[in-house]
């Protein structure tokens, strides 16, 4: 479940300027950055380094819980060495192993990563997506979540798949979760769900999201990380490919920038059902009111299996980390996600 100590850390991140009395300037000389470091007794796996107000700080993971840390590069001893040397010292802790299970399972074009939790999930685990979008959030789930499941789960644990365009068009739903998060009603996992999202109604899907000729993947994880640190944001170690989308190449790029790909075995709006331990898809962009309703109905039909503590919402790091111990979590066999929601436009003007 959410730990406190996550909470608090993010809230921290994001309400206070990294230099009191002096206003936060915005992050330069981001970077990907690899190394080993020691930190508090434990070992973590550098990822990032940046600069902000003058000082250096690195992003750290913890691969034995997958949780991502912003620490200061005084506060820390460190080694570099190259990725491939940091896969193979961590390889039996979960967040290596979490990103082999994805790189060594051959992915078909969509829905690549974990679709699935740990087999003894009693609930499921709820990823929103929040592509780009003229429309504002669906602020009606949140309430929702808020209402259905607080009396037994506090915070509701969410996680959101975030673009760069929605978190720059969208400040006040921004500011709006952030308050959510400190009056501690929910916790967010954050996804990164690329900056552009880039989509073509024209093209086929071997041609569309990432895969559209001349993306730099590079920029778009990259870039929304940025913008998510300059809003006071730490980003998890998950990634959701737009359109669910990719290729083996892409994941192999993905998971070498240490992000672990999430899909989904449950999106609500295609009409795909919620079993013990689904990760559960549903947009929160105002653009897919059919997967808001159909949640919105699961939570009051569970109602009672909630009371009675039988059905929740997991986190989705817990769910990850539990999942590499257990089997059966990446299905590479499904053909019929190839088909979008009838009316769905991932443009959404
Ligand atoms: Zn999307």
């Amino acid at each position: 479940m959410s730990s406190p100590i996550k909470i608090a850390l993010l809230l921290i991140w994001a309400s206070t300027p990294l230099i009191a009395g002096k206003e936060t300037q915005i992050i330069s000389n981001y970077s990907p950055f690899y190394a080993d470091g020691e930190y508090h007794f434990q070992n973590v796996i550098i990822i990032r380094s940046f600069e902000q107000n003058k000082d250096y700080y690195f992003i750290s993971v913890d691969p034995r819980t997958l949780q991502t840390e912003i620490i200061p590069q005084k506060s820390i001893r460190i080694t570099p060495e190259t990725w491939t040397d940091l896969l193979k010292k961590y390889a039996s802790t979960p967040y290596i192993k979490a990103l082999q299970r994805v790189k060594e399972n051959p992915s078909p074009l969509q829905d690549a990563g974990f679709i699935h939790g740990f087999p003894e999930e009693k609930g499921a685990t709820l990823t929103i997506d929040l592509c780009p979008s003229k429309k504002p959030l669906d602020r009606i789930i949140f309430k929702e979540l808020i209402q259905e499941l607080s009396k037994k789960e506090r915070p509701v644990p969410v996680a959101i798949s975030i673009t760069g365009k929605f978190l720059q068009k969208h400040q006040s739903d921004i500011l709006w979760l952030k308050t959510l998060i400190k009056s501690g009603d929910i916790s967010i996992t954050w996804i990164n769900h690329t900056y552009n999202h880039h989509y073509n109604k024209k093209a086929s899907l071997a041609n569309n999201f990432l895969l559209i000729p001349g993306t730099n993947i590079s920029k778009e994880i990259l870039d929304t990380e940025k913008a998510l640190l300059n809003q006071g944001i730490l980003f998890s170690d998950f990634f959701r490919f737009p359109g669910l989308i990719s290729s083996p190449r892409l994941i192999s790029q993905v998971t070498d920038f240490g992000l672990i790909p999430i899909g989904t075995d449950a999106w609500l709006a295609k009409g795909d059902k919620i079993k013990q331990g689904s990760i559960v898809l549903i947009h929160g962009n105002g653009n897919e009111p059919l997967g808001i309703k159909a949640f919105t109905k699961l939570l009051q039909e569970e109602a009672p299996n909630v009371t009675q503590g039988n059905w929740l919402l997991y986190d989705l790091q817990e769910t990850i980390k539990r999942s590499v111990d257990d089997t059966g979590i990446i299905d590479t066999t499904r053909a019929d996600r190839y088909i979008f929601p009838t009316q769905f436009d991932f443009r959404n003007p």
